[in-house]
C-alpha cells in the first residue's frame, strides 16, 4: 500500500508538472503574442428590434500558429492570473479605437464598439487618461466607445469602481454591465453608478421557453428601465427567443442568430450583404 501510494504520488506530481509546464508555455507563447501580431478582434453586431445597428462588440481572438484560432476562454484566465491582460486589455481598446476611425473615415457608420474591461485592467491607475487619449488621437466623440464590466469587477471595490465610473462617464464614454443578473447583489449599485446599459446575461434568454424565465426577463428589463438603462440581450440563438424578448420590451439583441462574431473582412462583408452601413 505504501509503494502505491508513493506511485500514486509521483504520478500525480508528474502530471501536476506537465500541466504546468503546459501553462507555462502558453504563457510564455501569450507574452510574445502581442509582438507577433497573433491577436485579432473579431466583431459582434448588436442590433434594435427595428433590425438596426446600434453598435459591435469586440472579442479577442488568439490566432495560435499551430493551435489555430484560440477563444478567450482559453487564454483570458491565464492573462488575467499572470497581468498579461494590462497590455493585451490595452491593446484591444487602440485596435477598437482605431478600427472605429477607420470606418468613419470610409463611411461605414458603426454606431459604436463595446470592449470587454477586466478587473485588472479596471484598476490601472492611468486607464482613464489613457481612453481620453486614444479617443482624442483618433478625433472620435467619447459615445462611440462603450465599455463592458461585470458586476464582480465592479463589486470587487464598489467606492473606487464608483469615482473611476464617474470619471470615464464624464469622458462621454458608455458603460454597460455585462452578464447582468449572474454576479452577487446586482441592484444596490445599480442606482449608485452612471450605467447606460444592463446587458442580460444569456443564460436568462436561454430560460425563456420557460414561465419563470420569462418572468426574470421581464423583471429586469423593467428594473432596467425605470433606471432609465437601455437593455440589451445577448445570446440571442432563436426566433422564438427574440418573439418573447421583443414582447417583453427588451431594447437591443445580440446572438447568433443575427450574427456570430466575425474577423473584420467577413463583419464588413455582413454589414454590406445586410445593408446596415
Ligand atoms: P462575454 O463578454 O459575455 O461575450 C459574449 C460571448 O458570447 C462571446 O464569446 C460570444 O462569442 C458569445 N456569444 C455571442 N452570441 C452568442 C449566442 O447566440 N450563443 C452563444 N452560445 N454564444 C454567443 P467569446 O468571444 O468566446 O468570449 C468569451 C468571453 O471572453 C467574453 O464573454 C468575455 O468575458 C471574454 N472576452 C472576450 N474578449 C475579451 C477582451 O478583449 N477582453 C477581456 N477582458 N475579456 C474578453
Ligand atoms: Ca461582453
Ligand atoms: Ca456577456
Ligand atoms: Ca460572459
Amino acid at each position: 500500500a505504501k509503494a502505491e501510494g508513493r506511485s500514486t504520488f509521483r504520478f500525480f506530481t508528474a502530471q501536476m508538472q506537465q500541466r504546468s509546464a503546459a501553462r507555462l508555455k502558453l504563457e510564455a507563447e501569450l507574452r510574445r503574442a502581442l509582438d507577433k501580431r497573433e491577436l485579432q478582434l473579431y466583431y459582434q453586431p448588436q442590433c434594435n428590434m427595428q433590425g438596426q445597428l446600434v453598435g459591435v462588440e469586440a472579442l479577442l481572438r488568439w490566432m495560435h500558429p499551430e493551435l489555430g484560432v484560440v477563444a478567450p476562454v482559453e487564454f483570458i484566465p491565464l492573462a488575467e492570473e499572470s497581468g498579461l491582460i494590462v497590455p493585451i486589455g490595452m491593446w484591444v481598446l487602440q485596435e477598437a479605437i482605431e478600427q472605429m476611425r477607420d470606418w468613419r473615415e470610409r463611411g461605414i457608420r458603426v454606431p459604436a464598439v463595446a470592449v470587454n474591461l477586466s478587473a485588472l485592467q479596471f484598476r490601472q491607475p492611468l486607464l482613464v487618461e489613457q481612453i481620453s487619449r486614444l479617443l482624442h488621437e483618433a478625433a472620435l466623440p467619447a459615445e462611440c466607445l462603450e465599455l463592458e464590466l461585470t458586476e464582480s469587477v465592479v463589486l470587487e471595490d464598489p467606492d473606487d469602481a464608483l469615482g473611476l465610473m464617474e470619471r470615464l462617464h464624464n469622458l462621454g464614454v458608455r458603460l454597460a454591465i455585462d452578464d447582468f443578473g449572474t454576479g452577487y447583489s446586482s441592484l444596490n449599485y445599480l442606482r449608485r453608478f452612471p450605467v447606460d446599459r444592463l446587458k442580460i446575461d444569456r443564460s436568462f434568454v436561454q430560460d425563456l421557453e420557460q414561465g419563470r424565465g420569462i418572468a426574470i426577463v421581464r423583471a429586469i428589463v423593467s428594473l432596467a428601465h425605470s433606471l432609465g438603462f437601455v437593455t440589451i440581450a445577448e445570446g440571442v440563438e432563436t426566433p422564438a427567443q427574440l418573439a418573447q424578448l421583443r414582447r417583453l420590451r427588451c431594447d437591443e439583441v445580440q446572438g447568433f442568430l443575427f450574427a456570430r462574431p466575425m474577423a473584420l473582412l467577413p463583419f464588413e462583408a455582413w454589414l454590406q450583404r445586410h445593408h446596415m452601413v
